[in-house]
């Protein structure tokens, strides 16, 4: 490791020509990682950054390390996004079973996806969103090419969830 950090420090950055490499800790730094454009790196790793312009080097052994860290903190915001979400839904009487039927989820999927043995794929957080944000509207917008959507309205109807 150090002499491949020797090795490093000798060659000057290709962005911009004149800094070099110095093993630098990059947390707090944001990064694009998959569909984020700014996941910011909440645990500590030294990585070779430009002493001028900042560039990360890309390739090394740290690369390997920093996309497991940056994996972990995607996977620990998608999960946070979610149970706020699910939380919103649940607070004003749906059940977790609803949620997934709405969105076609297999059930127990949300669990799964809670406790990070899932991952919701972008698309579906998307759709959660919208479902949060809009319960009832969603549903209507929903039941005319699906209309056991209409079932789970009548439910939640006869429930009272949307009486307030
Ligand atoms: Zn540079």
């Amino acid at each position: 490791m150090k002499r491949e950090q020797l090795a490093l420090t000798d060659r000057p950055c290709g962005a911009c020509g004149v800094g070099r490499f110095q093993p630098t800790d990059v947390k707090g730094r944001a990064f694009a990682y998959r569909d984020e454009r700014a996941l910011v790196l909440t645990t500590s790793l030294l990585v070779p950054v430009c002493n001028v312009c900042g560039e990360l080097r890309e390739r090394g052994a740290h690369a390997e390390s920093l996309d497991t860290l940056l994996e972990a903190e995607y996977t620990t915001k998608r999960i946070a996004a979610t149970k706020e979400l699910v939380a919103t839904l649940l607070d004003d009487g749906w059940r977790q079973v609803e949620i997934e039927q709405v969105m076609a989820l297999s059930a127990g999927y949300l669990s799964k996806a809670l406790r990070g043995e899932k991952t919701l794929a972008t698309s579906t957080l998307r759709h959660l969103i919208h479902l949060a944000l809009h319960p009832r509207q969603t549903l209507q917008d929903l039941t005319p090419r699906f209309p056991q959507v209409r079932e789970i309205e009548l439910a939640l109807e006869r429930r009272g969830v949307f009486a307030a």
